[in-house]
C-alpha cells in the first residue's frame, strides 16, 4: 500500500470514512455509534440535530466526487446533483438512485411548530436533512443536507477507478 493511502487515525476509528461498511460490522448500540463518530457527527446523525448554518464542511464545496453516508459508507449523493442553494447547506436536486430510488427513506417530521419531511439513510437510519419543494429544475427538490452525515469521496482523475462505471 503506498504511503500517502495510509488511513487516518480518523478513519480507523470510523471505517464508513473509508468505503461501504459491511452489514455485520455496523455498531448495534448508541454506545458504538458514539465511539466511531465525532460528537457533532453523533448529534446529527443520531440524535437529528442540525448543523449550524454555514458552517458545515461541505456547504459549498464543488469538488467532483461521492457522498457517502459517514455512518455506514453508503454511496448517497453525488456532486452532479449538488448546486448553491444559499441555505447553508450542502444541497442536492435528487440522491444518488434518483427521487424514488432506495438510498433514502422520507419521514414526516412535526417538530419546531412545521411539517417537514426528513431525510434519512435508508440501510441505517442516520438522520441525513431534510427535503423541500423549492429545488432548481429537473426535480424541483431541494435536499438540504448535513455536512456531519455525509463524507466526500473526490473523483480520482484517471486514475485507478473501475472505467465507465458511471454510467454516463
Ligand atoms: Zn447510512
Amino acid at each position: 500500500m503506498p504511503a500517502d493511502s495510509e488511513p487516518s487515525p480518523q478513519a480507523v476509528r470510523n471505517p464508513a470514512l473509508l468505503g461501504r461498511v459491511p452489514n455485520e460490522e455496523l455498531p448495534k448500540t448508541e454506545a458504538e455509534w458514539r465511539k466511531r463518530l465525532t460528537e457533532q457527527q453523533y448529534r446529527v446523525t443520531r440524535q437529528k440535530a442540525t448543523d449550524r448554518a454555514f458552517t458545515g464542511e461541505y456547504t459549498d464545496t464543488e469538488t467532483p466526487g461521492t457522498y457517502r453516508c459517514i455512518c455506514c459508507g453508503e454511496p448517497l449523493f453525488r456532486s452532479g446533483e449538488k448546486f448553491h442553494s444559499g441555505c447553508g447547506w450542502p444541497s442536492f436536486t435528487a440522491p444518488i438512485d434518483g427521487v424514488k430510488g432506495d438510498t433514502i427513506a422520507e419521514h414526516e417530521d412535526r417538530s419546531h411548530f412545521m411539517i417537514r419531511t426528513e431525510v434519512t439513510c435508508r440501510r441505517c437510519g442516520s438522520h441525513l436533512g431534510h427535503v423541500f419543494n423549492d429545488g432548481p429544475p429537473p426535480t424541483g427538490l431541494r435536499y438540504c443536507i448535513n455536512s456531519s452525515s455525509i463524507t466526500l469521496d473526490p473523483e480520482k482523475p484517471g486514475g485507478g477507478d473501475r472505467p465507465g462505471a458511471d454510467g454516463r
